[in-house]
């Protein structure tokens, strides 16, 4: 007999937090702590994950060196003609939008700070970066909740696909959510100063056991707390959420 695990269309607020905070116990006591470690250059880190939209890791980081090789001060980023710099950032793929957004993004703290630098992101919580950021095309909530958590170990938890698949499996946010809706009531669901380890936790879980097709339930150490699992068990899953 396993439990009764809640449906969180109609769950309280209580209850959810109850959940995913158990949730980030089974981790840890299976994964261990993850904590965050190096500060990472915040400029660098938004031009990156603006090259990072809409294609794999290796192309966005292969773009970036090519154009930090062609253009070594960020003003030169700045100055290039945008048609050079589309050129050299190719290989990212919507190469004419993302130089766009690369100059502008360059010319707004340029002109707001006087250099070319997103140091001011340094300690700042995620709603103050939105007000100030948020305004330029291509940074929204997801890169810059990436660059807060990632790069300056903010503690905001990021929504990629691995941890949004894994949200709705878990049954935290109702499968019918989009990244957005559940990146914001994640916001009020992990625990306090566990974002960034339990974000690791969940892609590195995505990655090697909950895998869009075919999850390896029968292997997962979290499957007596999955919703998903115990849908599958009732024989009510009615398909595989990918
Ligand atoms: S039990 Fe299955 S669906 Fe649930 S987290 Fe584990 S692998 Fe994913």
């Amino acid at each position: 007999m396993h439990r009764h695990l809640p449906d969180p269309a109609s769950a309280d607020h209580k209850t959810l937090r109850a959940r995913v905070a158990e949730l980030v116990k089974v981790f840890e006591k299976n994964k261990g702590p993850h904590r965050f470690q190096n500060r990472r250059d915040p400029m660098a880190g938004l031009v990156q994950t603006l090259l990072t939209h809409n294609t794999t890791d290796p192309n966005a980081f292969e773009a970036f060196d090519r154009m930090k090789e062609r253009y070594p001060e960020w003003k030169d980023v700045h100055k290039a003609p945008v048609k050079e710099l589309a050129e050299t950032i190719r290989i990212a793929g919507l190469n004419n939008q993302k130089a766009d957004r690369i100059q502008k993004l360059l010319g707004f703290v340029k002109q707001t700070y006087g250099d070319y630098t997103a140091d001011v992101l340094d300690g700042m919580d995620f709603d103050t970066a939105m007000k100030t950021f948020g305004h330029l095309p291509g940074v929204k909530q997801k890169t810059l909740a990436v660059v807060l958590a990632f790069d300056l170990g903010v503690d905001v938890f990021p929504v990629d696909t691995h941890v949004h698949r894994l949200c709705r499996r878990l049954g935290f946010v109702p499968d019918s959510y989009d990244p957005v809706k559940t990146f914001k009531a994640m916001r009020d669901l992990v625990p306090k100063g566990k974002s960034y380890q339990f974000h690791m936790h969940l892609i590195w879980h995505g990655r090697k056991t909950c895998q869009a097709r075919n999850p390896k339930c029968d292997s997962c150490f979290a499957r007596e707390q999955c919703l998903y699992y115990q849908t599958l068990q009732d024989g009510t899953i009615t398909g595989v959420k990918e």
